[in-house]
């Protein structure tokens, strides 16, 4: 017989899911009720509201998207792409060749320009695509590259496209929470984002904001979009602003009552103080590392604070420390990916899990872990070092 699943209590420093508070696990399990009870009605609304808060923007168009961040971005994909559609696409890291995939998926011509990964976004080589491509439709780029820790010009490249007048689409699914995110004072086209990173709500939810540019292409379309579940038009007949909402899919109910306490966390937090909280935590882990003699693997100019790139010191096991560390500790942190693979770990400091505790539990475990491995780092000054931070 196989029986109930109760999964341990694990602390999630890795890229996502971050952990989740019992505020929002306890939302997750208010009791289910219809999609088109009139009370969920309000409560979508309210969602609504929450989330054009977060992303900074009036946008009408603005909707929690049924599934995980990849779904938030096929939806900007296929409604925005219309086959023949040139989109330059840039690729800083892992999300960027998915965003490539999404074109060609669409029909659409992908103009690549790459960076090193461990690099933003080089603002000046998307400038150069525009010259040899001035008739780009659109251009494609991921705000906080979660493979790799490092941020990008989210404001001058969406001021970029629209000089060009190309649409944007920015990739936020790390960002919203963790670091400054302004739809409408970026003019930022199609954004989207998603629950399990630095809004520390489970996953599964992606939300997604389009503007009044981007309304305008999606409703000039003459080629039906690709994607029957996705397709704005209709999931709009569901989400729009009128009161008379037509049975599109069942939304997800209870994790839509999670999304919204979770909104409503960051609401009453405020944005800024979000935002603080993340880059405080965030140099208080960096101090601590670099006192144990461990090195971060991207410039201080563009490092995210809600995600960490480590340098794996010579010698250490990368696979058996991470073990260590889950089986041990209970602790998750993320591995490198791609080029770095084997290279860096990814220590998340995301949302609710961006907090005191996390640091200092993850400085010590490491430190142990390290220690017994015989790596050389320099022991029993991280925590000195990490609260030096927290009591500024
Ligand atoms: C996590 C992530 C995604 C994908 O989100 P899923 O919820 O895993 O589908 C996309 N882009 C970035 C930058 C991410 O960090």
């Amino acid at each position: 017989m196989i029986s109930s699943f109760y999964p341990p209590q694990r602390t999630l420093m890795g890229p996502g899911p971050s952990d989740v508070s019992s505020r929002v696990l306890g939302a997750l399990a208010r009791p289910t009720i219809g999609h088109l009870d009139p009370l969920f009605l309000e409560l979508m609304d309210e969602i609504k509201e929450l989330l054009q808060f977060a992303f900074q923007t009036d946008n009408a168009l603005t909707l929690p998207v049924s599934a995980p961040g990849s779904a938030g971005m096929e939806a900007c994909f296929v409604n925005l792409v219309s086959p023949g559609d040139k989109v330059i696409v840039c690729q800083n890291g892992v999300f960027g060749g998915r965003m490539k995939e999404n074109v060609e998926r669409c029909g659409g011509i992908a103009v690549m320009v790459e960076d090193t990964w461990g690099e933003p976004v080089s603002v000046d080589k998307v400038e150069a695509a525009f010259d040899d491509h001035p008739d780009a439709a659109i251009l494609a780029f991921v705000h906080a590259e979660t493979s790799t820790g490092v941020e990008s010009d989210a404001k001058a490249l969406c001021a970029l496209a629209t000089r060009r007048g190309a649409l944007s689409i920015v990739d936020a699914v790390t960002s919203v929470g963790g670091i400054k995110v302004c739809v409408d004072e970026w003019g930022a086209d199609a954004m989207y984002s998603g629950t399990q990173k630095c809004l520390s709500c489970v996953p599964g939810i992606s939300p997604v904001t389009f503007g009044e540019r981007a309304v305008k292409r999606i409703n000039e379309r003459t080629h039906k979009v690709q994607s029957w579940f996705l397709d704005m038009q209709l999931v709009m007949g569901y989400w729009g602003g009128s009161s008379k909402r037509a049975y599109h899919h069942t939304a997800p109910v209870n994790n839509l009552y999670a999304l919204h306490e979770s909104l409503v966390m960051l609401q009453d937090e405020g944005l800024d103080a979000a935002h603080a909280r993340h880059r405080h935590n965030h140099l208080a882990l960096v101090a601590g590392l670099e006192a144990m003699g461990l090195s971060m693997a991207v410039d201080p100019d563009y490092r995210l604070p809600q995600l960490n790139s480590v340098v794996i010191p010579e010698g250490v096991d990368d696979a058996a420390l991470r073990s260590a560390l889950l089986n041990e500790f209970d602790l998750e942190i993320g591995a490198g990916l791609g080029a770095l693979a084997g290279k860096t770990w990814r220590i998340g400091l995301m949302g609710f899990g961006s907090n005191e505790r996390n640091v200092v539990y993850c400085l010590n475990a490491l430190e142990a872990i390290l220690q017994r491995q015989g790596a050389a780092i320099t022991s029993g000054k991280a925590l000195a070092a990490a609260h030096a931070v927290f009591s500024k």
